[in-house]
């Protein structure tokens, strides 16, 4: 067969060489080491959490070694694409300090723009450079067209799955699929002339060349060393509008755009071998893989699960609406890639998780599980961190977005509002009372009479004489300028007079001799003030309160009893 030929008769529109395109990228000039990795969703709806791994990885490891990282936006399948999500995924995967150095970025309106050297980085927009690369194939005899239309091809599956139903014997199965690949194969340059002069639509394939019982070693380097069947399968490059499949994009993309390390999602781990084939047919370098753990849940059966696209924890968007720092996510990925991270943030607490060393090395092989619990600990260790006027900056704006009462509450006097999360902040051991943004209304209701409420009851083993007694003892003492020693001293009165222990060790040693403990007293006097068995420092608590509404709430407390 004249394979020239039957380029010019499949790709008349295609004047440029393979050299031609590889002239518009020559190398990249970077230092030795230094990484090229990307980012390449498809913009088919929202972010899903296990798309921050790849994404984090690509981006620490090139800005770790001094090197680039780029977004490429993979809109391939039309059918797929959802209007606006790539707008979207580049504005959310800012907020979790993802940021591209060149590639597909917004421009001043809103819209994807171009932004380097290597693009274009939208793949609608790349046609014809993927063109030229299939022409080069088809003239080197490595991809034929194919004219089975789709119907043709649907009739055919809805054959084999009649026929699979009779005939579950597999062998008999690839037999059948690798004559039908081999009937493809057989066609005359007439005939496609004729198809061609009839208008029909064809796919290009790849010729493979591979044989399954051969193994190819390689090494993936978060994987380790694997060994994979060599590719037999004549996989579609081009489809019949010309756009291609991932497969032939990835290929040509990351050569052109000199990706060092594909960073991706271990989904694509079957179809390495069609790449490594693809890579060789084109005479390109294999880039290096890292194929990322897939991220797993425990299911109310205890079984472990793929966090799935509507599983809770899976969009982005959730995190932001139920009041999750950005800073704290990232943490929690860090965690979650890298098995030493927790180690070294122990150890360096003040520092933010991109000092951190990321080791490849020290990436999890199988998947990572997610847990909202663990997401919480770490978050309630970000936000114990941080300052007052932060804590009141972020939470302000989260409210204002998703709960405009609590905002118009906090807002209404700052300083207020800052003296309440500055209780228990700053010192050695910080109070760990807020995870996500939503826990604040809880956490400050108290402090504010239009959502104060009563909400815990006090146990009934107690006496309701003695609760009584010592809310309008307290009351009668209760002065704001003692501190905190002489407040609690005062309290200890309370329960030496009512016969409850004030002393805790006397208490342990003859519990019986007691009708409770200062604690108990305590708590009395808590459930009035702060509608609740827990609460921050009691002490600090009343400080910002103010006498008028300390005296009322107990008052109230008094009168309800
Ligand atoms: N568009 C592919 C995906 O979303 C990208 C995989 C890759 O990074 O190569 O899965």
């Amino acid at each position: 067969m004249d394979y020239n030929y039957l380029a010019e008769l499949l790709f008349p529109q295609i004047t440029e060489l393979p050299h031609d395109v590889e002239a518009k990228y020559p190398p990249r000039q970077l230092p030795e080491g230094a990484k090229v990795t990307r980012f390449a969703p498809s913009p088919t709806g929202f972010v899903h959490f296990g798309g921050l791994f790849p994404s984090t990885v690509g981006e620490r490891l090139a800005h770790q070694s001094g090197g680039v990282f780029y977004l490429r936006i993979e809109d391939t399948d039309a059918k797929r694409e959802v209007e606006g999500a790539a707008e979207g995924l580049i504005k959310t995967l800012a907020k979790y300090g993802i940021n591209f150095d060149e590639g597909a970025i917004l421009d001043e309106d809103g819209k994807i723009s171009d932004c380097g050297n290597y693009g274009p980085y939208k793949q609608s927009l790349r046609g014809p450079i993927y063109q030229v690369y299939a022409k080069q194939l088809v003239r080197e005899g490595k991809a034929y067209p194919c004219f089975t239309t789709e119907e043709e091809l649907d009739e055919l599956h809805a054959v084999n799955k009649k026929e699979e139903i009779k005939n579950t014997d597999w062998l008999a199965e690839a037999e059948a699929k690798r004559a039908e690949m081999l009937a493809r194969r057989n066609f005359t340059i007439e005939e496609v002339e004729e198809h061609l002069k009839a208008g029909h639509p064809f796919v290009l394939r790849i010729l493979a060349n591979g044989d399954p019982e051969k193994k190819i070693k390689f090494t993936d380097l978060v994987k380790g060393t694997l060994e994979i069947p060599e590719n037999d399968e004549d996989f579609v490059l081009l489809k019949s509008d010309g756009i291609p499949t991932y497969h032939f994009a990835h290929a040509v993309d990351d050569h052109l755009m000199g990706t060092t390390h594909v960073i991706r999602g271990e989904e694509w781990l079957p179809s390495l071998a069609k790449h490594i084939q693809l890579f060789q047919f084109l005479g390109f370098k294999l880039p290096k893989y890292m194929h990322i753990a897939q991220i797993m849940r425990i299911d109310e059966n205890g079984n472990k699960k793929k966090l799935s696209k509507r599983d809770m924890g899976a969009n982005m968007d959730d995190y932001t609406s139920m009041g999750y720092c950005p800073e704290a996510v990232c943490e929690y990925v860090m965690t979650l890639l890298n098995s030493n991270y927790e180690e070294w943030h122990m150890q360096n607490p003040d520092l933010p998780y991109t000092r951190f060393p990321f080791n490849i090395k020290k990436m999890s092989t199988s998947g990572c599980l997610f847990d909202f619990a663990k997401l919480n600990d770490v978050s309630k260790n970000v936000i114990s961190r941080m300052t007052k006027e932060k804590v009141y900056e972020l939470s302000s704006q989260w409210a204002k977005d998703f709960d405009p009462e609590l905002y118009e509450q906090m807002s209404a006097n700052p300083e207020y509002t800052k003296s309440i999360f500055a209780i228990g902040r700053g010192g050695k051991k910080p109070r760990k009372d807020i995870a996500l943004w939503g826990d604040v209304r809880g956490y400050i209701s108290l402090f504010y009479d239009k959502l104060f409420a009563v909400t815990d009851a006090y146990d009934e083993k107690f006496s309701k004489a003695d609760i009584k007694l010592t809310l309008e003892e307290f009351l009668k003492t209760f002065d704001m300028a003692d501190d905190s020693n002489a407040w609690f001293d005062k309290i200890k009165d309370i329960a030496d007079m009512l016969g409850y222990a004030s002393d805790m060790k006397a208490y342990k040693q003859n519990p019986e001799a007691y009708k409770g403990n200062v604690s108990d007293i305590s708590m009395f006097i808590r459930i009035a003030v702060t509608g609740k068995l827990n609460s921050p420092d009691m002490y600090s608590v009343m400080q910002i309160l103010g006498y008028e509404t300390v005296a009322k709430r107990i008052n109230d407390m008094i009168k309800s009893l």
